[in-house]
């Protein structure tokens, strides 16, 4: 291994490569809450990478894979964005990590045709500002990682931003993308950027979502909208979970498309907002105050014709405040000596309520955990995204117990046992058990780009654990 450094260090040049144990510290771990645990609850020294490529252009990325792939030794390569990945993706632990910072440039705004280009490393935060900049665009993907995430981590796991439910998720946005293969080969997925071609199968969608193991997505061309002008917000409550969610799907299916909508579980919606009682909060935006209202007024009828509630606006404005406070949430739950896991799944309509209850029956019977709740958001004609909360005793087998029953009632209950964190590690053992024989098809794919037998992230046994 040391080898293959050395290799790195006379291609790449002394200041590209970081191998000194305290700068390796810094990669020693991503947002996944079983190595924060670790590390910040249990105290525990967590393996480091072997070394950092900090790339400052493409030709540098394709440089240093074609170097790791000459030597005779398979050296695994994690590539690393904003490193927020809940799931333990970018986890670089005896690796070489390919950190993005530096490609992070906003390419092109091309305002009329409704076209960023930016390379891959850009953080979202950025690339938003200066959007909102020339003359008030968006991509109006604002995850909760919106101050940490990059646009190729937000790619390469398939993320939903806040405003799905309206603007669609990332996968809707992508028009074209730059790729370093696993070989170091440097292509673009097509030749032009068109809002849509039916040229064979989609190459772009072999990328999205692929987690940094089929190649290093080094560029991105996106679509953009204008910032909203006119904007309508409100909550209301239920008296029980199951209404707001017959609110919700009547909404989608007759295209009230709100641009936000979250019901809150009682639970949630007391800890969060101080009211014992399920509660939706819900925006309408657009262009055209006339256009606005009206979708507002048939949500209104529709909502109330559920059972809901009007209650104001509070809610909704407490929400916009408070949504990107991670870092005071985790304190306050390390201060009760508890710890927590994120968990969100989607579903259709018709299994959402029976999978919301099994869910937390399942886990409320786990020693340990103190406290399951959950939000419906991202919502869709035929279903939506559940997202739940699981407040635990810091423990390791009771983390593991409570993924492999949350695992287990999702896919009993025909959900998906991933809506937008992605696969990464914590969730590799449950992924055949969601695709079957279609996984193989995707061990196929993989072994043809990166024939050297897993360059890419997957030897530490993200998607074939086996
Ligand atoms: C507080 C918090 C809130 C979050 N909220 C949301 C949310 O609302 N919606 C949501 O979808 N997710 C959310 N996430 C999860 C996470 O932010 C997203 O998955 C995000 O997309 C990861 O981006 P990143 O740049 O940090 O990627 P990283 O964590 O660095 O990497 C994630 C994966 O992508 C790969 N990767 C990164 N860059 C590239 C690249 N250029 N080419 C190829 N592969 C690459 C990595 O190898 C890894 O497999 C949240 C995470 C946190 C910590």
């Amino acid at each position: 291994m040391r080898d293959v450094i050395e290799r790195l260090i006379n291609a790449l040049g002394r200041d590209k490569v970081i191998t000194s144990d305290e700068a390796l510290r810094r990669y020693s771990r991503d947002f996944w809450p079983l190595l924060m645990m670790r590390e910040q609850l249990l105290n525990e020294e967590l393996p480091k990478p072997l070394a950092v490529i900090v790339p400052e252009s493409v030709n540098d990325i394709s440089l240093a894979l074609r170097v790791i792939n000459e030597g005779s030794d398979v050296v695994p390569v994690v590539v690393y964005g904003g490193g927020s990945s809940v799931t333990g993706a970018s986890y670089g632990a005896g690796s070489i990590i390919i950190d993005m910072s530096k490609l992070n440039r906003v390419i092109d705004i091309n305002t009329y045709d409704s076209l960023v280009t930016v390379e891959a490393g850009a953080r979202l935060r950025d690339v938003e500002t200066k959007l909102n900049e020339v003359g008030g665009y968006s991509l109006r993907h604002i995850p909760q990682s919106f101050n940490y995430a990059t646009i190729g981590g937000l790619i390469a796991t398939m993320s939903s931003g806040q405003y799905s439910t309206l603007y669609g998720n990332i996968e809707d946005m992508v028009i074209n993308l730059e790729i370093v293969l696993p070989n170091g080969e440097i292509t673009w997925l097509r030749s032009n950027n068109v809002p849509r071609a039916s040229t064979g199968p989609s190459l772009k969608y072999l990328f999205i979502g692929s987690e940094g193991m089929l190649g290093v997505i080094t560029k991105a061309v996106l679509r953009i909208v204008p910032l909203p002008t006119h904007t309508i917000y409100g909550a209301y409550r239920f008296n029980t979970l199951e209404q707001g969610v017959e609110a919700l799907r009547e909404l989608m299916v007759k295209r009230v498309v709100p641009a936000v909508a979250r019901l809150y579980d009682e639970q949630e919606a007391s800890i969060r907002f101080g009211i014992n009682k399920p509660l939706l909060i819900i925006s309408f935006e657009g262009y055209y105050d006339d256009l606005v209202q009206a979708l507002w007024r048939r949500a209104d009828e529709v909502i109330r014709g559920h059972g809901g509630e009007y209650v104001g606006s509070k809610y909704f404005e407490d929400w916009l405040r408070t949504r990107f406070n991670v870092e005071e949430e985790m304190e306050t739950i390390k201060k009760y000596g508890l710890w927590f896991d994120t968990i969100e799944v989607s579903t259709t309509w018709s299994r959402i309520n029976q999978l919301y209850k099994d869910f937390r029956d399942s886990l409320l019977r786990v020693s340990g955990v103190v406290g399951v709740m959950a939000h419906i958001s991202h919502l869709y004609i035929n279903g939506a995204c559940i997202y739940f909360t699981v407040l635990f005793r810091p423990d390791e087998n009771t983390y593991w117990e409570i993924w492999d029953r949350a695992m287990e009632t999702t896919l009993r209950n025909g959900g998906s046992i991933s809506h937008h964190h992605g696969i990464g590690i914590v969730r590799s053992r449950w992924l055949r058990h969601e695709l079957g024989n279609a996984l193989d098809v995707l061990r196929s794919i993989k072994a043809a780009l990166d024939s050297k037998g897993g360059v890419l992230n997957v030897k530490k046994g993200m998607f074939f654990p086996d």
